[in-house]
């Protein structure tokens, strides 16, 4: 995608952070929403090959290294993902989303099939691809620049936190050094890189989680996901919630340290997501987080209390990083 892009002034168009509606507004000049798919992937973190089980916090039993995805399964999945979004919106333009478990995860060629399959419906204008920071070989991130340059491309990295006596009680299965090698290897690439950030995380105190802030406004990424830490079933966090072994946040808890977290960020970096997207059939708790109006709305209320916006307490501001 062209880098001639201009800056979008958030500020002026009454928001208090920048949303992602207005970054897609920017590069495809019209709506356009991702259709979740899934590629067959399962994760190293649940294969045994870091470890076993996956994270506290992910259903990953559906996850098998014997699944294989058809073209025509890809092909199907965007069909219906456009019916769908076609019978909730009036919209011509989507992107490939590969989203459930570890989307590098497998050999080049599988991840060819799948990008090319998803590419040559003419009405997917782009390609997300989320994954872990121990899955980026440089192979694959040369393969996504190649596609980056016909088309929109972000790469999604499940960075969670900087501490690592937390990404072990997740059973992340790597620590913050990997983050930090993987970050050097993503950035300055073609395609846009977009932070995957929990928090409410047991044991990471405010100040611990602000320090997760500073380090992603360091890395500059063009994009981050936030959210609390919420448990759904069939997870080893949801037992431990359950028995009162982990509690997780309060809603007005989470707006504080939400707030505090974009006003350490950059302003040009894109708030892609402030809540979790648990399916409310799975969710054990906490139950505010199926309502992201009203967690919107309540960002927004602190913001304009606080008289403050994305990157009022930013350290980093003014690092050079071209919108892709
Ligand atoms: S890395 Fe992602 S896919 Fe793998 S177990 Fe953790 S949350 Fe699940």
């Amino acid at each position: 995608m062209s880098s001639v892009l201009a800056k979008v002034d958030w500020k002026s168009q009454g928001f208090r952070y920048f949303p992602l509606k207005l970054h897609y507004q920017r590069l495809f000049a019209t709506r356009v929403q991702k259709i979740s798919l899934d590629g067959g992937f399962t994760c190293p973190n649940v294969d045994g090959t870091v470890a076993i089980g996956g994270c506290t916090f992910c259903d990953n039993r559906a996850f098998s290294p014997s699944r294989r995805v058809r073209r025509d399964a890809i092909q199907a999945q965007i069909e219906r993902g456009i019916t769908g979004l076609r019978r909730r919106y009036k919209l011509e333009k989507f992107i490939a989303y590969f989203q459930p478990a570890t989307n590098t995860y497998g050999p080049l060629d599988k991840l060819k099939t799948l990008w090319d399959t998803a590419l040559e419906d003419p009405r997917i204008v782009g390609l997300v691809v989320g994954t872990r920071p121990d899955c980026v070989p440089d192979e694959v991130l040369d393969l996504l620049d190649e596609y980056a340059q016909k088309t929109y491309v972000s790469l999604e990295l499940g960075i969670q936190t900087i501490h690592d006596a937390s990404l072990h009680w997740m059973n992340r299965g790597h620590d913050h050094a990997v983050s930090m090698e993987a970050m050097q290897r993503v950035t300055d690439r073609g395609f846009e890189v977009s932070l995957h950030v929990m928090l409410g995380l047991p044991g990471e105190t405010s100040e611990m989680m602000l320090q997760t802030a500073d380090q992603v406004a360091k890395w500059n990424p063009a994009g981050v996901k936030l959210h609390n830490l919420y448990a759904v079933e069939r997870t080893p966090l949801a037992d431990q919630v359950r028995a009162g072994e982990v509690r997780l946040m309060e809603l007005a808890e989470y707006i504080q340290i939400l707030a505090d977290f974009i006003e350490r960020l950059p302003e040009q970096i894109v708030i892609e997501r402030i809540s979790g997207d648990a399916p409310p059939k799975n969710l054990v708790a906490p139950e505010w987080c199926l309502h992201k109006g009203s967690i919107i709305r309540s960002l927004t209320d602190e913001l304009v209390r606080r008289d403050s916006y994305q990157g009022k307490n930013c350290r980093m501001q003014g690092l050079p990083r071209e919108p892709s």
